[in-house]
């Protein structure tokens, strides 16, 4: 028997220190934020990936009175990617999220971004993964009002992922 280990090396940043275009990457996160439909976890997440050519495609999560039927942001923004751009690569990915938790109908625009970054869940790092395969290393911008974390690639979140078959 072996022990054995895995290391994730990533960046923990300020809003400050972040490169102009990884800033309009991550305001397009968070002005999603404000189009997502989550009337039940009440967790409003918005994502943009920045494409090879340069361009943006963005997206919200969009949930459903049937819960499974909803959708994350990040797989919202993953698969419109492919849809608009089928073949190109998809560069980078930065996630924003606001909970909106308790507040008063009608006063969900005010609630804050959250202070710590917000992860992807498994499923869209599975869905991520597949193109991050296709096309090359997809970076990971994850907000938090008060740091970032920068991760090189999807993978690097996603050990012992499902591939091939
Ligand atoms: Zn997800």
């Amino acid at each position: 028997m072996k022990d054995k280990k895995i290391e994730i090396s990533y960046k923990s940043l300020t809003p400050e220190e972040l490169p102009a275009d990884d800033l309009e990457l991550v305001a397009r996160a968070k002005a999603m934020t404000y189009r997502s439909y989550a009337p039940y976890s009440r967790f409003h997440v918005g994502a943009a990936i920045r494409m090879a050519d340069g361009s943006i495609v963005d997206g919200s999560n969009q949930e459903n009175a049937a819960y499974p039927s909803g959708i994350c942001a990040e797989r919202n923004a993953c698969w419109q990617a492919s849809s608009l751009h089928p073949g190109m690569a998809m560069k980078k990915i930065a996630i924003a999220a606001r909970n909106v938790g308790n507040m008063p109908e009608g006063e969900e625009a005010d609630a804050p971004f959250q202070g710590s970054p917000i992860s992807p869940c498994g499923a869209c790092r599975q869905a991520l993964l597949e193109y991050e395969h296709l096309h090359g290393d997809i970076e990971v911008i994850l907000f938090g009002a008060d740091n970032i974390y920068v991760f090189p690639s999807i993978s690097s979140l996603l050990p012992f992922s499902f591939t091939e078959f």
